[in-house]
Parts: structure tokens; C-alpha cells; sequence
């Protein structure tokens, strides 16, 4: 038999009996304490905020998504506040992308430079981080970012972090497993925020972290069990049950992104577009080496806020709402939040499941009334 292809492997990831009589798909497993009579060593399940087996067998399908062992957390920030947890301690100094997701640079600042710890900002663009290891503990990687879609050459990056004995981490939020595989590339971990396409489904919030080292997994199954970072039961179910879907989902979040992205180049009122898949990106060539297709989300620039502010009240189909990933379309003005180097009217656009032809209609007719501002 041939080994079976990805996508069907997916449907099927994490569900172990698979021949066993029964139950088809287990539902949740709701329990916050397990019963235990006599020493605690002798029983596989204990307490609630230590292990869960509907926490187990989603980090078994993560795990086979990753290639690497797989811990699950309450949000994207859980994991990732768990990895800057097991990695740095007073003194070390970290090298974050300048252009990473907001909060993460937030945190950054508001508690690891408070401990001691020095946050060294560079670009992602032209893998500008390599400047700046010497010394550094660790190397946070995160391509194609949001909300830019800048690109960096992670096996690049990775080998040079490793000759210099430098941990790396890759925020792998855009991208998803699916499309690219960090540990594979070279990194030490990679984190994610599950609430974005893993789940896809924008109804729930959580996160993971993927490690080829048993030492490194056990650390960040410690520090989640004493920080209480957990996922609860039926979010991981949910996430689960829609991890099945995730290629369907995500090939087609792709195709129409790319088309998304292509029509939008010719528009008159877009300034400028920024999607790894369009040639003219200048990660482009990178990006495909590194990844099996461009991802669901697309950045786009109009002339100003006001632009954009009609732009997205004129929108029907497309809901503004910020978050990506999800089956429904949604797009925001991304400047609202503040923390990035963007214009005004610098858009983000999540590509759904819809029709591509609709999403493209909503788009070209809220553009349309561009001109009456
Ligand atoms: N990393 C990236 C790249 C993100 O975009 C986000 C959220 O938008 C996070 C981490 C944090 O994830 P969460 O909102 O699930 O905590």
C-alpha cells in the first residue's frame, strides 16, 4: 500500500481506535478531577488541569500535522507566553521581528524587558533579524507576518540561529501546518494561534506549541500545568472536529485569495497589495520554497482612512471583524489598533469559503463607491 495522502490523513488525525467497536467520534470529555483511589502514580488520568484525554487526542492530531510533539493551550498568546516562559530568564535577550503580531511585541515590552530580558527589534523583510544574534538566546521568527504578509527564509534563519547555538521559535499562524512545516525547516518550536485557521470556524480561542525534543515538550507541559494556561474540553472538541475539513477548507481559502489578490492589482483605487502568491511580492520566491500554497490572507492599501472606512461600510457579504482563518469573509482597517508600521488605509482581508466570484463582487462594488468620498 502507499502511505496515505496528507489530506486524508488530516480527516483522519488523532482518532487511534479506529477499529474498535463503539462510539464513532467520542464527544468532549468534561471532568475536572478523576477518580483516584490510593497513590496517584498508579492512574493514568488524575486532575483536570493536568491532562484531559479530548486535549490528548487533538495534541496526537496536531502532532501529526507538526511533526513534533504538541501541547495545547487556552489562546495563541498561552503558547506563546509559555515558549518566551521555558526559553528566557533575566539577562537573555531575544530577537523579535519588528513587523511581528502586535501583542506579541507588547508583551515583550510590558514584561520580559520588566525581568531583565532584552528585546531586540529587526525586519522581517530580507531576513533582517540575522543581523542581530550575536549573543541573543533566543530567535522569533514569524512568515508570512501579520499583518504585512513580509516573508523571511526560515531554513536560513534557523541554521544560522543554530551555528550560534540560538533557540528558535516560529509563529506559524498564518501559514498553518498545513501549508508549512517550521520544524522541518530547522526550528526549535513552533507556535500557533488555533483560534485562526486550525479551527477555522471563528467561534473559539486556542493555541499550540510543536517541539521535536522531549525535554523541551515535558518544560511546556509543566509550565502549562502551573500557569493554568489550559484549552477548555469543548474548544479543543470543536477544533477537533474541524480539523477535518482544514485541506478543503484551506486550498480553497487559497485559490480564492490568490484571485482575490489578482484582482485586486488591477484596481485603480488599491495603492498597493501585498500577498506572497503575486509574483511582484518580493518574498515571493522564497515563499515557494518554503510553503505548498499562499495562505487565506490578503493585505491591501488604499489612498486613506477615509477610503477605507467607506470601502469597508460598503461591503455586504464581507464582514469587518478582526480576526482571519475563518470560513466567513472578513477584512478591517488595520491601523484601528495601532502598533504597526502601516498607512491608514492599509486593509487586512481574511478569505472565507464563499463562492470566490461573490467575495470578488462585494469587493469591486465597495470599491466602486470610493469615488463618492
Ligand atoms: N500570533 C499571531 C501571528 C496572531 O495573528 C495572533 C492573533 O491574532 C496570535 C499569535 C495570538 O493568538 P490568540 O488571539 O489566539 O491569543
Amino acid at each position: 500500500m502507499k502511505p496515505l495522502h496528507r489530506d486524508t490523513a488530516i480527516v483522519h488525525a488523532g482518532y487511534r481506535d479506529a477499529h474498535e467497536s463503539g462510539v464513532f467520534r467520542s464527544g468532549p470529555q468534561f471532568s475536572s478531577t478523576f477518580t483516584t483511589p490510593g497513590e496517584p502514580s498508579a492512574h493514568a488520568l488524575t486532575y483536570g488541569r493536568f491532562h484531559n484525554p479530548t486535549w490528548t487526542a487533538w495534541e496526537a492530531a496536531l502532532a501529526e500535522l507538526e511533526g513534533g510533539e504538541s501541547i495545547a493551550f487556552a489562546s495563541g498568546m498561552a503558547a506563546v507566553s509559555a515558549v518566551l516562559g521555558v526559553t528566557l530568564k533575566p539577562g537573555d535577550a531575544i530577537v523579535l521581528p519588528a513587523d511581528c503580531y502586535y501583542t506579541i511585541r507588547l508583551l515583550a515590552a510590558n514584561w520580559l524587558s520588566a525581568i531583565g530580558v532584552t528585546v531586540r527589534l529587526a525586519p522581517t523583510r530580507d531576513n533582517a533579524q540575522a543581523a542581530v544574534l550575536d549573543g541573543a538566546r533566543v530567535l522569533w521568527i514569524e512568515t508570512p507576518t501579520n499583518p504585512q504578509l513580509d516573508v523571511c527564509d526560515i531554513r536560513h534563519l534557523t541554521s544560522l540561529a543554530s551555528q550560534k547555538g540560538i533557540v528558535t521559535v516560529v509563529d506559524n499562524t498564518t501559514a498553518t501546518p498545513y501549508l508549512q512545516r517550521p520544524l522541518a525547516l530547522g526550528a526549535t518550536y513552533v507556535v500557533s494561534s488555533d483560534t485562526k485557521s486550525l479551527s477555522g470556524h471563528s467561534d473559539v480561542l486556542l493555541g499550540h506549541v510543536a517541539t521535536r525534543e522531549a525535554d523541551r515538550a515535558a518544560a511546556l507541559r509543566t509550565w502549562r500545568t502551573q500557569h493554568g494556561a489550559i484549552p477548555g474540553p469543548m474548544e479543543v472538541w470543536l477544533a477537533h472536529r474541524s480539523l477535518a475539513t482544514l485541506p478543503l477548507r484551506v486550498n480553497r481559502q487559497c485559490a480564492s485569495a490568490q484571485a482575490l489578490a489578482e484582482f485586486l492589482a488591477s484596481q485603480p483605487r488599491v495603492t498597493a497589495v501585498h500577498y506572497p502568491g503575486l509574483s511582484t511580492h518580493p518574498g515571493h520566491a522564497i515563499a515557494k520554497t518554503q510553503m505548498d500554497s499562499f495562505g487565506s490572507v490578503v493585505s491591501f492599501e488604499l489612498a486613506s482612512r477615509a477610503h477605507a472606512e467607506q470601502f469597508l461600510q460598503s461591503l455586504t457579504l464581507v464582514r469587518e471583524a478582526t480576526s482571519f482563518g475563518g470560513v466567513h469573509s472578513m477584512a478591517e482597517r488595520r491601523a484601528r489598533w495601532g502598533g504597526d508600521a502601516i498607512g491608514d488605509g492599509f486593509i487586512r482581508f481574511s478569505v472565507g469559503c464563499e463562492t470566490v466570484d461573490d467575495i470578488i463582487q462585494d469587493v469591486e462594488q465597495a470599491l466602486a463607491t470610493i469615488a463618492s468620498v
